[in-house]
């Protein structure tokens, strides 16, 4: 044991990279950012961005992704795939996190508002990002879950809750941006009010389990909204009772 705990101290320090900020990046997590790096370069004629910025990338490197994820899946953490999550449920595939992170352009004093916590990883991809993030999840178990990896991982500027996030969460809007990570069959008209002039939503739209984009939608300083589709995609669909 005492032989390997010295190999395994070189190997361990060999599978190490610094990432721009000087932190330690795992080798898997490395490998998973050069897999982000190159599918954006690929979709790039759909997306209109070949890279993503680097504070995205650096918060993408800094979270421990095998900590959202469930015990059986570990050891695919850092596979650039969704996986499976309590309740039938999933974490998004770190292009999409990135991608959707990267879109809504979060700034240092932004508040913004997360539809669908899941595991929590997208939540704590932000949480380096904004001022605060508020996060909301109708599935009750989900909701504590989340809630508890990220209080035990010391992100501590977001506030999750259980709930349906296609009303609203009136004693914090508006928002900066709001990021919605399940799919609505068209744009849910009171997210869209609880966006502030000059905010951001990007929230995949399409049918159930059928075709789906993601889009981006801008509302101005005079309070016109535009929208841009980004990419076809597929998400588990936006639940409630409508
Ligand atoms: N952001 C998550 C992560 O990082 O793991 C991925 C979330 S998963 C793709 C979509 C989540 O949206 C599911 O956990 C689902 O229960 C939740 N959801 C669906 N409809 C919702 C609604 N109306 N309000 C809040 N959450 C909802």
């Amino acid at each position: 044991i005492r032989q390997c705990g010295f190999t395994c101290a070189i190997v361990a320090a060999l599978m190490i990279t610094l990432n721009s900020n000087g932190a330690d990046i795992p080798a898997e997590r490395e490998g998973m950012l050069e897999a982000i790096r190159e599918s954006v370069r690929d979709s790039a004629s759909y997306t209109g961005r070949s890279e993503l910025s680097d504070r995205v990338m650096t918060a993408m490197a800094s979270v421990p992704r095998e900590e959202f994820v469930l015990p059986a899946y570990r050891h695919q953490a850092y596979d650039n795939t969704p996986l499976p999550i309590e309740a039938g449920q999933t974490i998004s595939q770190p292009l999409i996190v990135a991608l959707m992170t990267d879109l809504l352009d979060p700034q240092p004093g932004d508040v913004m508002l997360e539809v669908g916590t899941g595991s929590g990883y997208q939540a704590a991809v932000l949480s380096g990002l904004v001022d605060h993030l508020y996060s909301i999840e109708i599935v009750e178990e989900l909701a504590a879950s989340a809630a508890e990896v990220l209080v035990k991982l010391g992100y501590n500027n977001i506030t999750a809750r259980a709930g349906d996030g296609y009303a609203d969460w009136p004693e914090h809007v508006p928002f900066d941006g709001i990021i919605v990570t399940a799919a609505a069959d068209k744009l849910p008209p009171p997210l869209l009010k609880q966006l502030k002039p000059g905010g951001k939503l990007v929230i995949p739209v399409g049918a159930k389990h059928g075709y789906q984009e993601l889009l981006l939608v801008e509302v101005d300083e005079s309070g016109e909204i535009s929208k841009r589709s980004v990419l076809p995609v597929r998400f588990v669909p936006l639940t409630g009772d409508r």
